[in-house]
């Protein structure tokens, strides 16, 4: 089994986004029963749901952690491990600021910057006044 490999709360066997729900119970502000399930394996009674092939989308993701926020979520950990699991579909690998980053690292340069980019004013009066702290 893969790393990102996703698995089935109900099943324990693997899932893929395409074939994922997100799935919990709310009453009033409170949140309950979070689950990632296969679309087949939604716990009844969860009457709160999102699709994986939705959820992947960085503005979906975002959306959906924005709106747990402020909300009572009775048992944390279940949601946590689902944020935890569909993060690297989220958030791809190939980054390009991380992978400027390895790239500066392996030149000795900044991290974030690619290298070779000229940093704005603002960024450079920030950088001479660390390095004149040295
Ligand atoms: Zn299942």
């Amino acid at each position: 089994m893969a790393e990102y490999d996703l698995v089935c709360d109900a099943c324990g066997a693997p899932l893929v986004p395409e074939d994922a729900v997100v799935s919990w119970s709310r009453s009033g502000d409170e949140e309950r029963g979070f689950a990632l399930t296969h679309t087949a394996h939604v716990p009844g009674g969860a009457a709160e749901r999102l699709e994986g092939r939705q959820i992947v989308w960085p503005n979906t993701y975002l959306t959906f952690v924005g709106e747990r926020l402020g909300r009572r979520i009775a048992d944390p950990e279940p949601l946590r491990a689902i944020l935890w699991a569909i993060a690297p579909f989220v958030m791809r690998h190939d980054n390009p600021t991380e992978m400027d980053s390895m790239r500066a690292a392996s030149f000795g340069a900044r991290l974030g910057v690619k290298p070779g980019t000229q940093p704005s004013s603002l960024a450079a009066g920030a950088q001479e006044k660390h390095d004149a702290g040295k």
